[in-house]
């Protein structure tokens, strides 16, 4: 199998996590090229079921080097408790099967207290942030304001670089939110704590991948959220604060040169959203319930109860040209078995005329969704795995999708085990 990319398509949560754990068979390297520890991916296997934050989907395959690359969030006190709770499940953890970019810029302290602290001040203009740092280090990072992973390697480099960056973001702390700032003593604790646990995995990955390709390695990019949250091609603010799309997949691993061949766009059969923001084909009330335990869609990292609503063709269509998408696998299609009809967001509304294009973030608000349905097939479908096993019905559905966003569907999933998938 060719370098393969596996990225959300549209708000997030669509089982990302699962297709890495997949697909990870056919690569030798998974790598993670952006975000932090505020989203997760859910991963059944055979080791349990998993909600991994920061650590690549491929962890669980033996054999495989699984890689934090420079454009990721790293945030090393979430990882060390990530590693410890993994490895305590039976699962192999070591610098053999993990390494951090020595290019990663580091999530510090200050970060996630700027986060909440900022939420705060906001209050009910709030963005829905996770809390977990990744805006204020985002863009600390674009503000050359942070730490490399490298620098653990450097201790007496690594103490003036904090020596500087306390004095200047005290300033921000204590003058700007009122807090009490940080003193370089609770700093060299926390690189004591957690930042020398993660030293070992610290080395020069873009040696590593640029070897691995050398020698004809398969790559696996993977990614956290989707294209709607991408910071520049999705509903800004509610974006997140880095470049989900595939594009992003090679200047954020450290291989920029990298060709990446598939790029597998992963979708759900209904639509789901995380925090704040315009989300068209929103359901609220009984119905909105239904799908939601249906689904069990409550988030990984937060436990929050996830928007829910029926598929959206124009923001799927938008994300599908945005990622690039190959192929597209289509997930949870079994959570739909209990609808007689199956509700589908086919166009928007926008200013009394229909429309088809995703519109600007800021009209956004002001589209409302038309929807269609389709016949409901109402049996299991969780034990299928062909796709002659599926009801007309649900054939039908995933036809339908793929004829819209016009991209082949290559994946259907109908469980969250890592078998429960029929490959067309
Ligand atoms: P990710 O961040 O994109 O990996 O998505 P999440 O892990 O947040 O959400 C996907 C959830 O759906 C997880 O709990 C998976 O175990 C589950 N899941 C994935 N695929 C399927 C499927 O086809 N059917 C069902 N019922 N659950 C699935």
């Amino acid at each position: 199998m060719a370098n393969t990319a596996i990225v959300g398509i549209n708000w997030g949560d669509e089982g990302k996590g699962r297709m890495v754990d997949l697909l990870t068979r056919d690569h030798d390297v998974v790598v993670r090229y952006q975000g932090g520890g505020n989203a997760g991916h859910t991963i059944v296997n055979e080791y349990g079921k998993f909600a991994l934050h920061l650590l690549p989907s491929g962890i669980f395959t033996k054999g495989v080097v699984n890689i934090l690359g420079n454009g990721v969030a790293l945030d090393c006190e979430n990882l060390v408790k990530e590693i410890e709770e993994v490895k305590s499940r039976g699962v192999d953890i070591s610098p053999e099967n993990l390494a951090v970019s020595d290019r990663a810029s580091l999530l510090l302290p200050w970060h996630r207290e700027l986060d909440s602290l900022e939420e705060a001040r906001l209050a009910d203009k709030k963005y829905g942030s996770t809390k977990q740092g990744i805006a204020p280090f985002y863009s600390d990072k674009y503000s050359k304001k942070t730490v490399l992973a490298g620098e653990l390697l450097y201790p007496e480099h690594l103490k003036a670089h904090l020596e500087d960056l306390l004095e200047w973001k005290n300033l921000t702390l204590k003058n700007v939110y009122g807090a009490e700032g940080y003193t370089m003593e609770q700093l060299m604790d926390w690189v004591r704590d957690f930042g020398e646990k993660i030293k070992p995995f610290v080395k020069d990955t873009g040696e590593l991948l640029k070897k691995a390709s050398a020698e004809g390695k398969k790559i696996l990019f993977e990614a956290q959220l989707g294209a709607l949250r991408d910071l520049d091609y999705g509903i800004v603010p509610y974006t997140t604060s880095s470049n989900t799309i595939a594009a992003f997949a090679p200047v954020g691993s450290g291989i920029p040169n990298a060709k990446i061949e598939r790029i597998v766009g992963v979708v759900k059969a209904y639509s789901s959203c995380v925090g704040e923001g315009p989300f068209t084909c929103e359901w609220f009330g009984d119905e909105a319930e239904k799908l939601r335990e249906a689904g069990d869609e409550y988030g990984a990292k937060t436990g929050r109860p996830r928007r829910v609503g029926p598929i959206d063709i124009v923001a799927t269509r938008y994300g599908v040209e945005t990622q690039g998408a190959t192929t597209i696998a289509l997930t949870k299609l079994d959570v739909l078995s209990y609808m007689d009809k199956i509700p589908i967001c086919a166009h928007y509304e926008l200013d009394g005329k229909i429309t088809d294009r995703f519109p600007f973030p800021a009209v956004l608000p002001d589209a409302k969704p038309v929807v269609e349905y389709m016949d409901g097939w109402k049996c299991d479908i969780s034990a299928c795995r062909r796709w002659e096993d599926l009801p007309r019905e649900a054939r039908d559905y995933v036809e339908y999708i793929e004829r819209e966003i016009d991209c082949h569907i290559g994946y259907v999933s109908v469980g969250p085990e890592r078998d429960s998938i029929i490959i067309r």
